[in-house]
């Protein structure tokens, strides 16, 4: 691709991860917003009218006169390359396949996570997966693509278990999450059912760490992904926090492994987006803290404009000897929705396009 902007577009704009879209695109230096798209009750009306707005800074002036359209190929123009997708998963598995006949579309959806021809990406874990993209090509026909990225839970733990994975030997991971509602959608969680409470389940959200996470760490053979080859149990809670997930995790490892040498890997870790220096891609993916409070979400989730994971209290465990423990914090819609899509794309449009 030649030097000049790249017009994208948003599909499910007026969502909560669509906000989020809109937000880190409206100062790209690379990506011009060309387009947005929402279901049919929205479609025809400005986006300041069909939208309503949680985020903190104000609603781009660029975005607001935008007339939203239908989500249909048709409604959107040619010179749009990119779709960033923040769809729910049943509308994301019938149209996705649909633009990807001509557009590039990075997908937050869970739809099309799972085909093995579509690429489950996080550019600081494991970019070789885009070679999928030619083979995702030629089984379709299509001169578009799908690319995913992971869930916003798992984007966080497999950011700071990557350096961990490539270094020492992983037998076991538990891991327990308490997730903002935010992560559920604007209308997803109602606040007589969060405010003052927890909700000790959100639905596929264990099974989509726990299957995410062994994929992602995974070796790319051919089209065929041999998964990480350590057990992975999650349990997964909504908590009362706007934004930001915290997850406190435990891993068993085969030997006893000492707590500095975890923490000088997760630290130090850089990887691809970091040595292309993508815009989007933080200086360091894992900070790690040496307070006993932190991380926190309101003080850790915009570390970094929100792309990279907070971690603290990295500590031996008392009771098993070979196990370390420690607590994480990810914003969910930037590091794990939006910002992951753009990074993505920022990456393909770097590498591969
Ligand atoms: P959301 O707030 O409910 O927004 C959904 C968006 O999709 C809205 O723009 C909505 O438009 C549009 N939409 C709904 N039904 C549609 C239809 N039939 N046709 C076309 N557009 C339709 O949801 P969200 O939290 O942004 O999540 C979006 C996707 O990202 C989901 O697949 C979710 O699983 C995934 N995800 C979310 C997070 C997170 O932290 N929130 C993290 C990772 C992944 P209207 O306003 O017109 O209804």
């Amino acid at each position: 691709m030649g030097d000049k902007m790249i017009k994208v577009g948003v599909l499910g704009a007026t969502g909560m991860v669509g906000q989020r879209f809109i937000q880190l695109l409206d100062k790209h230096p690379d990506f011009e917003i060309a387009a947005l798209t929402a279901s049919s009750k929205s479609a025809g009306k400005r986006y300041e009218d069909a939208t309503t707005w949680y985020l903190d800074d104000s609603m781009p002036e660029s975005v607001k006169n935008i007339i939203v359209s239908d989500t249909k190929p048709d409604d959107v123009s040619n010179d749009v390359e990119f779709l960033f997708s923040s769809l729910p998963t049943e509308t994301a598995a019938i149209v996705e396949p649909k633009f990807a006949e001509s557009y590039y579309v990075a997908s937050n959806a869970s739809a099309m996570r799972a085909e093995k021809d579509v690429p489950l990406v996080i550019p600081e874990v494991n970019p070789e997966f885009l070679d999928l993209i030619d083979i995702q090509q030629k089984n379709r026909g299509w001169d578009g693509f799908i690319v995913t990225n992971p869930n916003c839970s798992t984007i966080a733990l497999t950011l700071t278990l990557k350096p961990i994975y490539d270094n020492f030997k992983i037998n076991k991971i538990y891991v327990s999450t308490m997730q903002a509602v935010s992560g559920a959608g604007y209308n997803g969680v109602p606040s007589m059912a969060i405010v003052d409470n927890l909700v000790p389940y959100i639905g596929d959200e264990e099974e989509k760490i726990e299957s995410e996470t062994l994929h992602l760490l995974g070796t790319l053979n051919g089209i065929d992904v041999k998964e990480a080859n350590f057990k992975l149990s999650a349990s997964c809670h909504r908590v009362g926090i706007v934004d930001g997930h915290t997850e406190a995790v435990f891993i068993e490892f085969d030997e006893t492994i000492d707590v500095d040498e975890i923490k000088n890997k997760m630290s130090s870790f850089k990887s691809i987006p970091q040595e292309l220096n993508l815009y989007s891609a933080p200086k360091n993916p894992v900070i790690v803290k040496e307070e006993d409070n932190r991380p926190q979400p309101r003080m850790d989730r915009n570390a970094n404009n929100g792309m990279s994971v907070t971690v603290g209290r990295v500590r031996k465990d008392p009771i098993f000897e070979n196990n370390i423990k420690y607590v994480l914090v990810g914003h969910n819609t930037i590091r794990g929705a939006a910002g992951a899509s753009i990074l993505n794309a920022e990456l393909i449009s770097k590498k591969i396009l």
